[in-house]
């Protein structure tokens, strides 16, 4: 399924700011842009992330299922003549370079390769004459991307092929299953880490998001913590991810095949038959969006239990009991409640909002320090939310490199 926009648009951009893909035209700059119409959702490259729903302030960005026909129709049209736009070529887009001289950062180290860090990377690449040095501790590029989006989401996981094309550019020194080790020889560094650290209700026997999703999505050294046990689960939480979980664990073997088939067999001879959501406040706090509830529904609906007001007080081979006394009988509990990041050596840390107190991307007090995507703004937003993010860091590094503007005229240069 992709997204269409409707006649309603109110052509303010935020939309355009942060589609991971580039889908969205006509963008600021380019023709037709401001002159009254819609802008559209090309349905070719859109990946189904539903960055721009989320963002559009006039509920115009809507899945296609949920659009009016003529609509969709109207965002199919208006691309119908031109070939689909590569999001992340670097190649053939060319916006205004900003030329870094003296001072100016020349060797940039970035730690990450999740969204944040390759769409700074790309950044980087854009507007300055850096060379990057990509390093990640795992194998493959895209971070949560590649180990977090779930598996019966092919659609949103397509990013990864553009993702690969940025880091074999000619500028960019790609590192894969390496950490950071020193920063000597950098003139400035992107920690874009991520904050992939599930928050626990403390039980012993919890399975937290942060395995779960490790384990069924294959990222090495990840393995299942817990057996799994029908006939009923609990799933705390009231985000996408939770609603991930649930989906999965009622998913029947056909929705399943994209997973190896190790992780396959285990979910769907687990006996699992229904799930219970937990939400600790009520429906109109629920952090889920509209279109994964919808999904949940239309896959396993008549198995699926949503509690609000719950909080769970112990859990037992009995099941997971309430502060309202009552236990609800369940073979496994699973949390979504959150994820956080941790401390960065040698760097500042917020640890109630576990990020790196930053000022747009800057950290406080550690010249040279840069941080990008969640571990900069806390565990929150899509995929597309890195692209705005990231460009803002890559702003903020680029002012901040003495001299590193072309002299003259202090502003960008067009190449
Ligand atoms: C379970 C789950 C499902 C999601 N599903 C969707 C979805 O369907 N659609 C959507 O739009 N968004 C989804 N998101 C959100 C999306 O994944 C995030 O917005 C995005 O991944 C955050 O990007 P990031 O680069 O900040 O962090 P990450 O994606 O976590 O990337 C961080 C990278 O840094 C690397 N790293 C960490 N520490 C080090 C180190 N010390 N040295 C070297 N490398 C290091 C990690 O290996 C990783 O590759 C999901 C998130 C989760 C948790």
């Amino acid at each position: 399924m992709t997204y269409a926009i409707s006649g309603e648009c109110c052509s303010d951009a935020s939309c355009v700011a942060v589609c991971p893909m580039n889908s969205i035209h006509p963008s600021p700059g380019e023709p037709g842009f401001g002159t009254g119409a819609s802008l559209f959702i090309d349905p070719r490259t859109c990946i189904d992330c539903g960055a721009c729903a989320d963002i559009c302030p006039v509920d115009a960005a809507k899945p296609a299922d949920e659009s009016a026909p003529a609509d969709v129709a109207r965002n199919a049209e208006y691309f119908a003549a031109s070939e689909p736009l590569d999001a992340l070529d670097l190649d053939s887009w060319r916006p205004p370079t900003y030329e870094l001289w003296g001072g100016g950062p020349r060797r940039v180290l970035v730690v990450g390769a999740g969204p944040a860090g390759l769409y700074a990377t790309r950044e980087l690449l854009l507007r300055t004459t850096a060379e990057v040095t990509l390093v990640d501790r795992f194998d493959g590029v895209g971070g949560l991307v590649r180990y977090g989006v779930a598996p019966d989401h092919p659609q949103t996981k397509q990013i990864l092929s553009s993702f690969e094309r940025i880091v074999r550019h000619e500028r960019v020194r790609w590192r894969p299953r390496t950490e950071a080790a020193g920063f000597e020889g950098y003139d400035a560094v992107v920690h874009a880490v991520g904050a992939y650290h599930s928050r626990r209700l403390g039980f012993a026997g919890e399975c937290t998001a942060a395995e779960f999703v490790a384990w069924y999505n294959g990222r090495p050294g990840a393995s299942l913590p817990v057996e799994l046990g029908g006939p009923r689960a609990v799933v705390v939480g009231n985000g996408n991810v939770a609603l991930d979980i649930a989906r999965l664990l009622l998913s029947d073997e056909d929705r399943l095949r994209s997973m190896s088939p190790a992780v396959r067999r285990t979910l769907a001879g687990s006996g699992i038959k229904e799930v219970v959501l937990l939400g600790r406040r009520g429906p109109e706090n629920a952090a889920y969006t509209q279109s994964a509830l919808q999904e949940l529904m239309t896959v396993a609906g008549d198995r699926v239990e949503l509690r609000y007001h719950a909080r769970p007080t112990a859990w037992s081979a009995d099941g997971l009991t309430l502060d309202t006394g009552e236990t609800i009988a369940a073979g496994n509990l699973f949390t979504a409640i959150g994820f956080e990041g941790r401390p960065i050596d040698g760097l500042p840390f917020d640890p109630e909002r576990g990020v790196v107190p930053n000022d747009r991307g800057a950290v406080v007090d550690r010249p040279g320090h840069y941080v990008a995507g969640w571990i900069k703004r806390g565990a929150r937003g899509g995929i597309g939310v890195n692209k705005a993010c990231a460009q803002e860091t890559v702003q903020t590094l680029v002012s901040r490199s003495r001299g590193a503007v072309s002299p003259g005229s202090g502003s960008p240069r067009c190449s």
